[in-house]
């Protein structure tokens, strides 16, 4: 194996769901939900096998996806994409931040990102033959904020990107506005191109609102704004995502994903795009439920004697194990699933410098009711 993509060997996600498939755990590890998406979009991925939608879709996307996809943007935030040219359809979230990232990144150049960051933005990075500099959240109260000073600092003339994940995962933090504002000032100062990774953007919770960075002045044109299926349909197994932008960045990011994959696939893009089309008060009852998922979980959490981090949006909260004498998370999310039957993240797999995050662990929520519950009464026997 190269040098650049020894550090990335294994995920913590398989990882974990491996032991707890062992140890017939509660899953509270890899993020995905364990219930079906909206029924209408089942039928329709099976009306679309049964139509003949079995072949290579166009590169790009199917016009029809596209057009959803860029009209969901209108609707919600006033950012207006032609879906002919400012949209990509990619395979998952995923192929999205690694065709931004090989489209854009240079050998040398360096990737700013925002540390704990999710793990396929530093492979990437190393893929790319970049560099990460990563900027540490901070504790803050129950949540945590972005140290801005240290954000400057980040940047310099040999800046690409910036990977901007809000909601974020895995704190639940959503970016204030006065942070997109400062990534914002930063970008433009420093003609960098920011990459938003917004897959989590319609599960925010407490009459939240999501703001994409894409609608600051100036930004838009600068702009690859990543978001997909998975999570808001209830879907991770399809693997659909896209990327909305200018032009020519969408085109960067199109010429490494045609060599990525080529296209995605075919019958589930028809299926998304009815469920954009027509399922969004579905995922607006989905993101109230999680809401209340959510403070299931971080009660069990706070009674079973963690810390617990307040999580703003997406299917995950984050605990702080010392009050239990716990001070190495990835050691205790390992021994987890045999111990007591749960299964959860270490935060340690999403740094560079585990110091400040070297005790705190990830937990999901998008489980039913009653797998929490399980978990709820596993955990207080800690
Ligand atoms: N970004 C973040 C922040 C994620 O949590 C995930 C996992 N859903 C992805 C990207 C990858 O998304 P996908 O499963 O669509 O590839
Ligand atoms: N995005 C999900 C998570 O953060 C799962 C990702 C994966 O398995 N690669 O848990």
């Amino acid at each position: 194996l190269v040098a650049r993509m020894q550090p990335f060997t294994s995920t913590i996600f398989a990882e974990m769901s491996a032991l707890a498939v062992a140890h017939d755990a509660v899953n509270l590890g890899q993020g995905f939900p364990d219930s079906d998406g909206p029924e209408s979009m089942l039928d329709a991925a099976r009306a679309a096998i049964t139509d003949g939608f079995n072949q290579y879709p166009p590169g790009p996307g199917i016009p029809e996806l596209r057009e959803a996809v860029a009209a969901q943007q209108l609707d919600d935030y006033g950012l207006a994409y032609d879906p002919d040219t400012d949209v990509l359809i990619t395979v998952g979230a995923t192929e999205a931040i690694a065709g931004a990232v090989l489209g854009l990144v240079d050998a040398g150049d360096e990737v700013v990102m925002i540390e704990p960051y999710y793990d396929a933005y530093a492979a990437t990075v190393a893929l790319a033959g970049g560099v990460r500099r990563t900027v540490s959240l901070v504790p803050d109260g129950d949540g945590f904020r972005l140290d801005r000073d240290a954000l400057a600092a980040a940047f310099s003339p040999t800046t690409a990107a910036v990977i901007v994940n809000s909601p974020h995962n895995p704190t639940g933090t959503i970016l204030s506005d006065d942070d997109l504002a400062e990534i914002a000032r930063l970008c433009i100062a420093n003609d960098v191109v920011a990459i938003t990774d917004e897959v989590y953007e319609h599960l925010v919770f407490d009459g939240a609102v999501h703001r994409s960075l894409a609608t600051l002045p100036g930004m838009k044109e600068r702009t690859l704004r990543i978001s997909g299926a998975a999570k808001t349909f209830h879907v991770t197994g399809w693997k659909v995502g896209w990327i909305s932008g200018p032009r020519e960045l969408i085109a960067a990011a199109r010429a490494a994903k045609q060599y990525l994959t080529y296209v995605g696939s075919g019958p589930f893009q028809p299926a998304i795009a009815h469920a954009l089309r027509n399922e969004m008060d579905w995922v607006r009852d989905d993101a109230v439920a999680l809401g209340e998922k959510r403070t299931m979980l971080s009660t069990a959490l706070t009674d079973a004697g963690f810390s617990v981090h307040r999580s703003q949006g997406t299917y995950f909260v984050c605990a702080d194990p010392r009050p239990l004498g716990v001070t190495d998370g990835d050691t205790f999310c390992r021994e987890l699933p045999e111990r007591i039957g749960v299964a959860a993240v270490p935060i340690s797999a999403f740094v560079d410098d585990a110091g400040p995050w070297r005790h705190m662990v990830r937990f999901a929520f998008a489980k039913s009711d009653d797998a929490i519950a399980e978990a709820a009464r596993r955990l207080r026997t800690l």
